[in-house]
């Protein structure tokens, strides 16, 4: 039995363990796969690798997806999504040119 760890801004918030459970099933609603090992930074989900490359591609600096080693508690989630979020924001200034 493992402990799911539900971070209470995920989204969306879909019933039970999905998108929740590291190796379990994807966070995307139209998709059932199982094995979603890719943690998104912004919806606190996991998502299976197919999911996670195709949302990817459209991803605005970086990645916003991460291979997890193994599941989350709720401090790394917010820890990993408030890194992404500097490391963000430092790459979109570095974007614009000195005035
Ligand atoms: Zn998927």
């Amino acid at each position: 039995m493992v402990d799911v760890v539900k971070h209470p801004q995920r989204y969306p918030k879909h019933e039970g363990d999905k998108g929740q459970l590291f190796g379990g099933e994807c966070n995307t609603t139209r998709c059932h796969d199982l094995g979603a090992r890719y943690f998104n930074n912004q919806t606190y989900g996991f998502y299976c690798q197919g999911c996670a490359r195709g949302i990817n591609r459209f991803g605005p600096h970086h990645p916003i997806f991460n291979e997890a080693a193994g599941p989350l508690t709720v401090d790394e989630m917010t820890k990993i999504h408030r890194d992404y979020m500097r490391e963000d924001f430092l790459a979109r200034e570095t974007d614009f040119s000195p005035i």
